[in-house]
């Protein structure tokens, strides 16, 4: 008998092995086989009675041991490995690597039952939660079930605070009762302790956390426990839980579907996590939720060609309204110099009025570090750095001043005078640090916290930032777009974005759609019972259009701009767009070999070829960039398109012409 086996490898296709012809081997199981002079753990893929003729018999090695007498990897995975390695052109032994805990290809690691585990009774014990539903809530469900009978992904479009996590946690329950699994999907788990509680409380046992923060060998636990489904299960988890042994999933929720962080962007798979989900609910026969307040272009546009369902929520829980937003013009304040530092005089006097009330406030900045750069006051040089082309940020904190590499991690000690010229070093705008001293300054009695990845990085200090807020032991908080996620605080009556333009000049076609969706959640935090509350948005721009949607919280009117804009310059959702990045640590061979591939790729997709574009960031650690787009029209066949795609990828790598070249198809890119 002949056996495929999949490597956890990068390495394109299976490799085939010789077992015992009485051997009952099944797809699924993990088995040891020789590669080279080494032994590795490999997932049987595909079994055989007769090798294929383009195989030579004495050049198939025999397999060394086979670990499970039971499939540890279901069907129903190997078909979404298979799906995901054609869809972003990876190879399969890359999905493996992603989707394992790597102590479950650990030749040691038992998936046989251990016997107290074996008692395990199918019992459901499910804690009552205290909440009722609202009209708003008993209205959506009902129309989320009719939905779903038609289509199988509905969009829950609610407002902030308009209790989608309630209406969610009353779905889970009904699949939990008719015996089925549940996947909850969060853009960021270490982000959303507040809903784990939650969860925890309702479904107790149950509920299973999945996530990178994990450890291993706990997720290895998690994976087993799931690959049995003993008992009805609740998932909750990062983008990675897509990849546990699910048997009968009832439903998948994809909550914040419009966050970016469900894309994985290194290493490969190059995966979509809400993409991922919706495939494997499509496998499963289970129904699919996308829930968030501020849509992505693409899910729209799948609810306005009617491929997707739609739900809404207008109104806020417990009647509370949609924040007023009031724009303060910067130039206009620098102008007449009524600023301190960088908050404006108006702006200080809110917080001030708010202090005196007893309120808390979060000002928002999404830039980390003291300030972005450095610049020498006579010859304008801006200290870089050594291996990316980025200036460094520089850092205060208690440890000290420093410059850092936000991509590298690469530190330097801050000079005070240029390396050039000899002149005075400035510092040139603000991060979350600077305005963590300047607050400080401004309101010395108040007590301030500042949230960002920095501050977060120890074990357990982002859980400690959040109670000491919610606990109101803080009353200004600053931070980073980590404070517009999923937070909810009774006492806050004004959010403050303290430099929104940072926001609009991103170099990507979705920079006003996130700009967009990271304004309108961070307002989200605002206000309390009974009572508006308050933005403040300072901006050098403030006739810029998104300010005028934003006002309005109008999603609708600014999916309608955003799709024409899209559809004018041809952007997703009205192509498909596929980027190839080139990547060496010799700037002439990137650029000589982007060359070369987009001749290839001209030959066959024509003007769908970009020319070869320096990316923003045109080095990092130490490796050249180049990248070419391939734009689709939708109508074309693009599973046609990656096939051919590949071809050329191949031929390529076999003509040597591209040697030591790194080449990187991503076809869902953000
Ligand atoms: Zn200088
Ligand atoms: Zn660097």
């Amino acid at each position: 008998m002949y056996i495929e086996v999949i490597l956890p490898f990068a390495i394109q296709g299976t490799y085939t092995y010789r077992t015992a012809a009485d051997m009952a081997l099944k797809a699924g199981c993990r088995v040891v086989v020789p590669l080279a002079k080494k032994e590795v753990v490999g997932i049987v893929y595909k079994t055989y009675t007769e090798l294929s003729p383009l195989l030579d018999d004495s050049k198939v090695r025999d397999v060394t041991a086979v670990l499970d007498e039971e499939a540890v990897v279901t069907d129903n995975q190997l078909l979404l490995w298979q799906w995901m390695s054609d869809y972003y052109m990876c190879p399969i032994g890359d999905v493996l690597a992603a989707a394992l805990p790597k102590k479950v290809m650990d030749r040691q690691f038992s998936f046989s039952t251990s016997p107290c585990e074996r008692k395990n009774q199918v019992h459901i014990t499910i804690v009552q939660d205290p909440f009722e539903l609202t009209e708003q809530q008993e209205r959506a469900m009902k129309d989320i079930r009719t939905q779903w009978q038609d289509k199988r992904v509905v969009l829950l479009h609610g407002v902030t605070s308009s209790g989608k996590t309630e209406v969610y946690i009353h779905l889970i329950k009904e699949q939990l009762r008719a015996g089925k699994q549940v996947l909850y999907l969060v853009p960021e788990i270490a982000l959303t302790a507040q809903l784990t509680d939650r969860l925890q409380r309702v479904f107790g046992d149950r509920l299973l956390v999945y996530h990178s923060r994990v450890s291993d060998g706990k997720r290895a636990e998690a994976y087993k426990q799931v690959l049995r489904h003993g008992k009805p299960q609740v998932v909750v988890g990062a983008r990675s839980a897509v990849f546990l042994p699910f048997r009968d999933l009832g439903l998948v929720i994809v909550d914040e579907e419009h966050e970016q962080s469900y894309k994985q962007q290194d290493p490969a798979p190059r995966y979509h996590g809400r993409s991922v989900a919706i495939m494997l609910a499509y496998q499963q026969g289970a129904y699919a939720l996308l829930g968030t307040a501020t849509p992505s272009i693409e899910t729209m546009y799948n609810v306005e060609t009617g491929k997707y369902g739609c739900s809404r929520m207008t109104e806020r829980f417990q009647g509370l309204r949609l924040p007023r937003i009031t724009l303060i013009d910067l130039n206009r304040q620098y102008h007449r110099k009524e600023m301190y530092g960088h908050l404006s005089d108006p702006l200080v006097a809110r917080i001030q009025e708010e202090l005196a009330k007893g309120k808390q406030i979060i000002l928002f900045q999404n830039r980390r570090g003291y300030a972005p750069y450095m610049q020498c006051s006579n010859c304008g040089s801006v200290p870089k750095c050594p291996n990316c082309d980025v200036s460094l940020t520089v850092h205060r904190t208690i440890r000290g001043s420093y410059l850092q590499c936000h991509y590298c991690g690469a530190e330097t000690g801050i000079m005070s005078a240029c390396s050039e010229c000899g002149s005075e070093m400035k510092i040139h705008g603000f991060g979350t640090e600077r305005l963590e001293d300047e607050v400080a300054h401004l309101f010395p009695k108040a007590s301030v916290a500042r949230m960002d990845l920095d501050s977060t990085r120890r074990k357990n200090a982002y859980q400690e930032i959040i109670s000491s807020f919610s606990e109101h032991k803080v009353d200004i908080l600053i931070g980073t777009q980590m404070v517009t996620k999923g937070l909810h605080f009774d006492d806050v009556s004004l959010v403050a974005v303290l430099q929104a333009d940072t926001l609009f000049n991103q170099p990507s076609f979705r920079s006003y759609e996130r700009a967009f969706q990271m304004l309108e959640q961070v307002a989200g935090r605002a206000g309390r019972k009974g009572q508006q509350g308050e933005v403040i948005i300072q901006t050098f721009d403030p006739n810029h259009p998104v300010f005028d949607y934003l006002r309005g919280h109008d999603t609708d009117g600014f999916y309608q701009w955003q799709r024409q804009e899209r559809s004018q310059f041809r952007f997703p959702p009205f192509c498909h767009l596929i980027t190839l990045t080139v990547k060496h640590r010799d700037e002439e061979r990137a650029e000589a070999a982007a060359t070369e591939l987009r001749g290839h790729l001209t030959d066959v997709f024509g003007q769908r070829c970009s020319a070869v574009m320096p990316p923003s960031i045109t080095r990092i650690q130490n490796l050249h960039i180049r990248q070419i787009q391939l734009r689709i029209e939708r109508t074309a066949p693009i599973k046609k398109g990656k096939e051919m795609l590949g071809q050329i990828l191949k031929e390529l790598s076999a003509s040597g012409l591209c040697k030591g070249v790194i080449i990187q198809p991503d076809t869902e890119p953000m």
